[in-house]
């Protein structure tokens, strides 16, 4: 069965951030649930950036589920690209990237990326001076 991967952030009304939203998606409807970054204190708006990964009829029902939950979320329709090629691993990206998904291999002095960390902000995009950094936008 094939698998799917979104990245997207969801808010969650005050009321809702002590409920085991989450653990629900997970157990109810077998997805695997990354989470990226996370802004939640009990009885305030709470933030989340995550992963979710399962069937896209799973995906679409956890969605469902989220929506009934009062829970609003924004899909991601970009990813970050790092072309290679044009990277001559000055470090310059990686001074600018919150999430760590940037760093230098001090042993060979090579930028690796771990695109599981990524929060899509772009700070890399403007950072890098050769354009090794790009985003992408799919539908
Ligand atoms: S700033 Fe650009 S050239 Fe420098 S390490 Fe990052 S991607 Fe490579
Ligand atoms: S888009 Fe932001 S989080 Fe992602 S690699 Fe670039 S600086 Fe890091």
């Amino acid at each position: 069965m094939q698998l799917q991967k979104i990245k997207l952030f969801m808010y969650f009304p005050p009321e809702k951030t002590d409920k085991p939203i989450t653990y629900r998606l997970v157990k109810d409807y077998d997805l695997m649930f990354n989470i990226l970054q996370a802004q939640i204190q009990p009885n305030k708006k709470g933030r989340l950036m995550a992963e979710l990964e399962g069937t896209a009829e799973n995906i679409e029902k956890g969605l469902q589920y989220l929506k009934d939950q009062g829970v609003q979320y924004r899909i991601f329709n970009k990813n970050i690209i790092w072309h290679e090629e044009k990277c001559v691993h000055c470090g310059a990206c990686t001074a600018v990237c919150p999430s760590r998904a940037l760093s230098m291999d001090r042993n060979e002095w090579k930028l690796t990326f771990d695109h599981s960390k990524c929060l899509i902000c772009e700070l890399c995009v403007k950072a890098c001076p050769l354009n090794a950094m790009d985003v992408n936008i799919f539908l």
